[in-house]
């Protein structure tokens, strides 16, 4: 009777579906809420029928309508992958800007708690290593990338207003790399391109020499702070993401090595500000959470090749992008 209620947004896409499981796990009644532009169905599936879940179908750039009393807001919604974005530019400043201004909205007209997902990308090219919440960044604001890091910029300014001006109960996640099943295999981002690469029998695509570095956090250690940072008491930004860092080179290594693929790395040009460091400092999260990631990289990369690897045939050959044209110009 007395369930807390949810609204969680990118419900379809990879963060999104696991925090529904987690949430409907923890005995609330969730709102997905999705229009699928790199989202997708099948993620949602076994939690359809579920009584304590229910779906809408929504663009988040135009005015969001719920019924009914909310408790908590998660905003995911918003193109993650650096293809996507980069396909997907306007929809992906809109969907930070105006998307994350209509929950705001929401938030306050239901009196409910919002935490909106951030990213590392807030530092940009970062010149502090590792990554401290104090950081501001650096990002380049007319470059490929821009379209992402300022609109996530602009997401934790518009929420720290809203907390500051209309006095809202606000949460800001900054994610580091994350990954796990439910990743979409042809998004473009690392994890999905070596995996389906190593699938395909085909060679594994390392943009520039391989010598930035990632730090990968495996999506159970991910949810579990989201969660938590939810239901603490601080309105400032907190890194949440695995300190674990290696270089892009290694990676590949690793990868070749878990598949057993006899294929090799082979390299491209890097990317047009692709950052060359990125490791989260998360010292704010340890002390303020208790939390701290748990799975390692080795058993958090088996659970995520033994997924891709259980995808059928199309899905595995469907590796050209997403078609986003039926979208453009929405
Ligand atoms: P994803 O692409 O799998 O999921 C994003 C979801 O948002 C998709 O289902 C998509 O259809 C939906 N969406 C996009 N625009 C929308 C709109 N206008 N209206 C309704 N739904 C819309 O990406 P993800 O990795 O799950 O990322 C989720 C969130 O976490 C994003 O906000 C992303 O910026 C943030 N994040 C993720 C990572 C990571 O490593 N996975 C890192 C940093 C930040
Ligand atoms: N990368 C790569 N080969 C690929 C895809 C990505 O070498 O096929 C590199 C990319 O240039 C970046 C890193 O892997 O340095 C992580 O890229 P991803 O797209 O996963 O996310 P980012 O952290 O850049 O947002």
């Amino acid at each position: 009777m007395n369930k807390k209620r949810v609204l969680i947004t990118g419900a379809a896409g990879f963060l999104g579906s696991h925090l529904c499981d987690k949430f409907v796990s923890e005995g609330f009644n969730v709102i997905g809420m999705d229009n699928y532009i790199t989202g997708d169905k099948k993620n949602l599936a076994h939690l359809i029928n579920n009584q304590n879940f229910e779906f809408i179908e929504h663009d988040v750039t135009t005015y969001v309508k719920i019924e009914g009393n909310l408790d908590y807001i998660l905003h995911f919604a918003s193109p993650a992958s650096p293809i996507d974005y980069l396909k997907i530019p306007i929809q992906t400043l809109k969907v930070g800007s105006l998307g994350t201004h209509n929950l705001l909205g929401v938030a306050k007209a239901k009196n409910a708690r919002i935490l909106v997902a951030s990213t590392s990308e807030v530092y940009g090219d970062p010149l502090v290593h590792p990554q401290i919440e104090d950081y501001y960044g650096n990002v380049n604001t007319i470059g490929p990338r821009g379209v992402y890091d300022e609109a996530k910029r602009f997401q934790e300014s518009i929420t720290m207003a809203y907390h500051r001006f209309h006095g809202l109960e606000t949460r800001i996640v900054r994610i580091f790399n994350t990954y796990g099943p439910r990743m979409r295999l042809n998004d473009g981002r690392v994890i999905p391109a070596f995996m389906g690469q190593a699938l395909r029998g085909e060679n594994l695509t390392v943009f520039g020499d391989g010598s930035q570095t990632r730090s990968f956090c495996y999506v159970d250690d991910q949810v579990e702070g989201i969660y938590k940072l939810l239901l603490c008491d601080y309105n400032l930004p907190v890194n949440i993401g695995n300190p674990h860092e290696i270089t892009i080179k290694e990676f590949a290594e690793e990868i070749i090595k878990l598949t057993g693929t006899s294929q090799k790395i082979i390299y491209e040009d890097l990317p047009v500000n692709d950052p060359m460091q990125r490791q989260p400092d998360i010292a704010l999260a340890k002390k303020l959470l208790d939390w701290e990631p748990k799975v390692d990289r080795t058993e958090g990369m088996k659970i995520t090749f033994d997924y891709f690897k259980s995808l059928t045939e199309e899905e595995l050959y469907k590796s050209e992008h997403k078609d986003f044209s039926s979208y453009i110009n929405k």
